[in-house]
């Protein structure tokens, strides 16, 4: 798919308050620091669509970013923030939660791990909710290419190994650099083939 335009249309922190729009929405979350706004951007090809969130207090929010006219990429809230004290995780949970559980557009999440950590519990805790809610999602690993092509195979295949021992079936499964723009077409391809249906 090529991107012929990408513009930032509103970003708020009550999934009520989004697009009346029946358009078709992929929305990209992650633990902060994973690399989401990275790779929305080079999804995007530019350098400053999503905002890089270096600070918690500022991504509460939901943001919404028509793609060639027909898709909208949502740019969802960070969570696992060591900072954040329970109040703000508190909200967190329940914006990212309403729009997962309440937004009929939404046809696929994409959950953004970073390639050289271990699986983490949040993160296995976040996928099995997803499933237990039957809710579409698919893994893009990010970082790639901070590790050896070798080490970045062995560090997916224990996290395909970890997640077989809970799933029957893995989701489609990324694996991406912003750095080196890895993973784009593979995404983007994915992208276009679930809209053409
Ligand atoms: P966010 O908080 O999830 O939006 O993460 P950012 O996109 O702001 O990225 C966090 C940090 O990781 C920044 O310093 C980025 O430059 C770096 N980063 C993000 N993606 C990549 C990548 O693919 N390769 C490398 N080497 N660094 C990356």
């Amino acid at each position: 798919m090529d991107i012929k335009s990408a513009e930032f249309i509103i970003s708020n922190t009550d999934y009520l308050k989004c697009p009346d729009s029946k358009l078709p929405e992929y929305a990209f979350i992650g633990r902060s620091n994973v690399g989401k706004s990275s790779l929305i951007n080079m999804l995007c090809n530019r350098k400053d669509l999503a905002m890089t969130s270096s600070r918690p207090g500022k991504t509460l929010l939901i943001n919404h970013f028509l793609i060639n006219k027909n898709w909208h990429l949502v740019d969802l809230p960070g969570y696992g923030y060591a900072t954040a004290g329970k109040k703000m995780r508190d909200q967190l949970q329940d914006i990212i939660e309403s729009y997962i559980l309440n937004r009929e557009q939404l046809t696929c999440l994409f959950l953004l791990i970073d390639c050289r950590h271990e699986p983490q519990k949040i993160d296995l805790e976040f996928m099995e909710w997803l499933g237990e809610n039957g809710v579409p999602f698919s893994i893009v690993f990010t970082k790639l290419d901070k590790l050896t092509h070798a080490k970045g195979k062995s560090n997916v295949q224990a996290y395909k190994d970890k997640l077989s021992e809970q799933w029957e079936e893995l989701p489609p499964i990324f694996l991406t650099s912003s750095e080196k723009r890895t993973g784009r077409d593979e995404i983007l391809g994915y992208i276009e083939g679930i809209n053409k249906t």
